[in-house]
């Protein structure tokens, strides 16, 4: 089996990360594709989502996608998240797949800085998705999705709700009336 990993914080999953993933997947052939939230960065600006909700709203953007699944493996592991720990568990978990992690054009540029990122070149395959339709140069032995381009961010659409501003069209229309519901993202937060 060909094995999609695709990390973030998903705060909140928006149609960009839905619309590269699925493309992806269809366009490397891959048979699923399995995400995984981190656990919550400390330096946001506006008042963060906890995991149950994070983990809520991935729930409800990726239902009814054949092959999408979902692994809360590093929300339950404590301190740092390493992508490292996570790649061992996973070759642990499906000792026959090949393994392809996805990843943005941000994360990609600051591969150098990860913990054992040789280590994880010689684990799993790298699927480097465009997030600007400015072109990037992928080194080898990333692969370079060239996938459908979706300029949207989270930190946009955090954005747009803190500013009272129209954000429904970039998600999935379950995580907008979850967010509408729990008035997430509403206050801007102290730090
Ligand atoms: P933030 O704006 O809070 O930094 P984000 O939109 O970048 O969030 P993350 O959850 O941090 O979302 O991203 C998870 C992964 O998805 C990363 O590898 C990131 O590069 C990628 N990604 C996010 N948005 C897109 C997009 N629109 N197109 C392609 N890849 C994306």
């Amino acid at each position: 089996m060909k094995t999609g990993i695709f990390g973030g914080t998903f705060d909140p999953i928006h149609i960009g990360h839905i619309i590269s993933v699925l493309e992806v997947k269809l366009k490397f052939g891959l048979d699923r594709v399995i995400f995984i939230p981190a656990r919550q960065s400390p330096h946001k600006t506006l008042k963060p989502s906890d995991d149950d909700d994070r983990v809520e709203m991935l729930r409800k953007a990726t239902a009814g996608y054949e092959g999408i699944g979902l692994d809360t493996v590093e929300l339950q592991r404590e301190g740092r998240s390493f992508t490292y720990d996570t790649a061992v568990y996973l070759k642990e978990k499906y000792p026959e797949d090949e393994l392809y992690f996805l990843m943005g054009t941000d994360q990609y540029e600051s591969f150098e800085s990860w913990y054992r990122h040789e280590d994880l070149l010689e684990m799993m395959k790298f699927i480097v998705m465009m997030r600007h339709s400015d072109d990037v140069d992928i080194a080898n032995p990333f692969i370079r999705a060239d996938q459908l381009v979706v300029e949207i961010s989270s930190t946009l659409v955090r954005a747009r709700i803190g500013q009272g501003l129209p954000y429904r069209h970039f998600l999935d229309a379950s995580v907008y009336e979850y967010i509408k519901e729990n008035a997430l993202y509403e206050t801007q937060s102290s730090t």
